[in-house]
């Protein structure tokens, strides 16, 4: 099964990830994180990112186009996959179209989790996240068992500094400009499935559960 998750930043999409993953077996692709981590390792791909994450802009695709290219490539993606945060624009959806198509694959699904515009400013200032093993929480809606900590691992969760409100009035906009052409490329495509973002987490999943059993 490979599958497109989209959204807005603070839709909910690495939370309907993991659980996308845990049931379905299929690893989570998110450039975001993957952007992150080539960060905090200092790579080359990090210094590249880092100057575009920092103003809230998309990093060049020819650099994103690379890294996915390179992750689907392995063996773990044999059995499908869950794209997070790919593709941004039309290149990147067009080149992702091409390098599947020549490993003989395709786009099964793309699942957009639609939030109304207003609720994303007050869950993306609230959202924490666990430096070491990526799960995201919220201080309202998800919050920890234990405040400010880790329900996996204990650790101390922080706020992502694009998670800052000035860093997030700005990755909306861009985010909002770049998702339409998405969401109208992959209506011609007939994969897009709209699932009501703005419930439960659980009933979120149910739906989304209900689609990909279909
Ligand atoms: P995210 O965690 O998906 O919100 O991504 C955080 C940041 O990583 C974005 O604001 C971009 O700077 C960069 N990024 C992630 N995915 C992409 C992509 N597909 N194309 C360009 N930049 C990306």
């Amino acid at each position: 099964m490979n599958l497109i998750l989209m959204g807005l930043p603070g839709a909910g999409k690495g939370t309907q990830a993991e659980k996308i993953n845990e049931k379905y077996k299929i690893p989570h692709i998110s450039t975001g994180d993957m952007f992150r981590l080539a960060i905090k390792e200092g790579t080359a791909l990090g210094q590249k990112a880092k100057a575009f994450m920092d103003q809230g802009a998309l990093v060049p695709d020819e650099v994103t186009i690379g890294i996915v290219q390179e992750r689907l490539s392995m063996t773990d993606c044999k059995n499908g996959f869950l794209l997070d945060g790919f593709p941004r624009t039309i290149a990147q959806a067009e080149a992702l179209k091409q390098l599947l198509a020549n490993m003989d694959e395709k786009i099964d699904n793309v699942i957009h989790v639609d939030v109304p515009e207003e609720k994303l400013m007050e869950r993306l200032t609230g959202r924490r996240v666990c430096p070491t093993c990526g799960r995201t929480y919220h201080v309202v809606y998800n919050p920890p068992k234990k405040d400010g900590i880790c329900d996996k691992d204990g650790t101390t969760l922080i706020q992502r500094e694009d998670d800052t409100a000035d860093t997030v009035k700005n990755r909306l906009a861009v985010n909002i400009d770049q998702m339409q052409p998405l969401l109208n490329f992959y209506t011609e495509e007939g994969t897009l499935v709209t699932i009501d973002g703005d419930q439960e987490i659980t009933d979120v999943f149910k739906d989304i559960q209900k689609q990909l059993d279909n």
